[in-house]
């Protein structure tokens, strides 16, 4: 599948091929065909490093995406449905989460988000996470 990859050392985007569909490793991952992706001013800053992001990665965070395969232990998506898809990973545990549960993820001591800390939605398909 064709990919945007942040490659913060020419501080530009460029398009390669990267595995041909993402596969499910863990019971809560969702495997979604990416409708259309925003390019986020965070984006910018991270291509520009005035934002920390990891080098390497499938860009984007903020996306639509058709759900075309889950894992068993995902019970609020099925397969067909289209998902608005929430980037930040939230522990839910740390004493953060525990004062703004529900209000901003990003507080998280443990917080990380798709395209910015590991693959995210700028390409084909995408493995995000259900909260099961
Ligand atoms: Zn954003
Ligand atoms: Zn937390």
């Amino acid at each position: 599948m064709k990919a945007l990859i942040a490659d913060h050392v020419n501080k530009k985007l460029s398009l390669e091929e990267r595995e041909e569909i993402p596969s499910i490793k863990e019971q809560d991952d969702v495997i979604v065909r990416i409708v259309c992706a925003g390019v986020c001013g965070t984006d910018i800053s991270i291509l520009h490093g005035k934002f920390p992001g990891k080098h390497g990665i499938v860009n984007g965070h903020e996306a639509i995406g058709d759900v075309i395969k889950v894992g068993d232990n995902v019970t609020t998506l099925q397969v067909g449905d289209r998902a608005v898809l929430q980037p930040n990973l939230f522990c839910d545990d740390c004493e953060n989460c525990v004062k703004y549960k529900g209000i901003n993820s990003t507080h998280c001591k443990n917080w990380s988000t798709f395209g910015i800390h590991f693959d995210g939605a700028m390409a084909e398909y995408a493995k995000f996470k259900a909260k099961v």
